[in-house]
């Protein structure tokens, strides 16, 4: 079923607006009056049962004969996107057709995705395990074509991959090098559409905000090994700058890694520490069918049965929790030699209390930190790693299969199954 909705201004005027004067076109009518104009055409769709949108092409009505402003860009004059409508709504995520900008803001970048990839996260979202504002686009992980830009430096015709983390660039946070913690910071794939209309990567186009990280892909990295990297990989290399300056290269026990768990995040931490010259990378996890995958990572695998046997206490030099399992702290704790790091990426929930006393952390000189999310120095080295390094580990078999926007739904019922460490999603099928 169809709702068209929409306000009733009749002049044309650029579509995307600043925050202070919304793009209320976007369902700012939800559960109110539902309208159509050619001038807004914004339209949407429930999800049950699946529905082909089609973008309205001519005025609805005879006495508003000025067609809709065509935009100067790309082939179509709208999105399509999946969004999302809250938790314990039915259905919670609906999908929406709504118009293209026809003129960007200063900084804005306006991406035709190619492919996207379902992250756990989003899962959570969905399944209501996880608070987000709504409604939103969803998804933030993927790549793209630029279609239009108002950013130097970055062109139409390009792909690239871009932040989660669309910063200020001006605030406290921002000037300790923490975008990622931008007193103002909007994230894709969480932001009510009302602010930021198209920044999710589950659509056919993402329209990153003023602020948001834009990187450049080189040919050797198609979609498939792009789309994942600006969550997953750039949050790893954000938590490899928290390693301190190690003893030095064979000294015992001087390049010792341990990662718990062996997800997405966990395969790109196994390369990352291979390549940043540790000696040995243990990666723990009690899903065999992940383990499987990270001796290609150059890892070695630790089913936790075996963890006692494999790993000494007070032999680990870091460990990286990536897991989002409180039970695995005491462990990383007791893996680790005295003077050792110990950082948190995974446990980004409230059932997260460690199991660990001070006194511990105190006699044994540890390092405790947290990394959530990265800024476009981290998303840059993303990239410049898996360009040097995507011959060398099957990052491409990370990525099951690909489903059309229009099967969004079948999409996730596959990733949910856990069969894949990632679905992809092509918009653009
Ligand atoms: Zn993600
Ligand atoms: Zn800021």
């Amino acid at each position: 079923m169809w709702h068209l909705r929409g306000n009733t201004t009749l002049t044309p005027e650029p579509y995307i607006q600043s925050p202070s004067h919304p793009a209320s076109q976007c369902l700012s009518g939800l559960g109110g009056d539902l309208k159509n104009t050619p001038q807004n055409p914004v339209t949407m769709s429930t999800n049950s049962p699946p529905v082909t949108p089609t973008p309205p092409t001519s005025p609805m009505s005879p006495s508003t004969p000025t067609p809709p402003p065509t935009p100067q860009h790309g082939t179509t004059s709208y999105a399509k996107s999946i969004v999302f409508m809250g938790k314990g709504r039915s259905p919670n995520f609906v999908t929406e057709s709504t118009r293209l900008p026809i003129q960007l803001s200063p900084g804005q970048v306006l991406v035709r995705v190619e492919l996207a990839t379902i992250c756990g996260s989003d899962l959570h979202t969905l399944n209501g395990t996880r608070t987000s504002v709504h409604p939103c686009v969803l998804g933030h992980e993927g790549s793209g074509v630029v279609v239009d830009s108002r950013r130097e430096g970055v062109e139409a015709g390009q792909r690239v991959t871009w932040g989660v983390c669309a910063s200020c660039d001006n605030c406290l946070s921002c000037s300790l090098a923490l975008g990622n913690k931008c007193m103002k910071l909007h994230k894709c794939g969480h932001t009510l559409v009302t602010t930021a209309p198209l920044f999710g990567t589950y659509s056919t186009h993402t329209l990153c905000l003023a602020g948001t990280p834009i990187v450049p892909l080189p040919p050797a990295l198609t979609p498939t090994l792009a789309a994942p990297l600006n969550c997953s990989l750039a949050t790893m290399v954000h938590a490899m700058a928290k390693i301190p300056t190690l003893p030095r290269p064979g000294h015992p026990g001087a390049t010792v890694a341990l990662v718990q768990g062996a997800g997405m995040l966990g395969v790109y931490g196994c390369a990352l520490l291979r390549e940043a010259g540790f000696g040995r990378v243990y990666c723990s996890d009690p899903n065999r069918t992940r383990l499987a995958k990270v001796s290609d990572f150059g890892g070695i695998a630790v089913h936790p049965e075996q963890e006692d046997d494999l790993i000494a206490p007070d032999s680990v030099d870091v460990a990286f929790e990536v897991c989002g399992s409180k039970e695995v702290m005491s462990r990383g704790v007791r893996a680790l030699r005295p003077g050792g790091t110990y950082i948190l990426v995974g446990l980004v929930h409230p059932d997260s209390r460690m199991d660990v006393t001070a006194q511990t952390i105190i006699l044994k000189c540890l390092t405790i930190t947290g990394v959530h999310n990265y800024t476009g120095e981290h998303l840059h080295s993303a990239v410049n790693f898996l360009a040097r390094h995507h011959h060398r580990y099957p990052f491409k078999s990370l990525v099951g299969p690909t489903y059309p926007l229009s099967d969004f739904r079948n999409a996730l019922e596959v990733a949910r199954s856990g069969k894949f460490f990632r679905v992809a999603v092509n918009p653009q099928l």
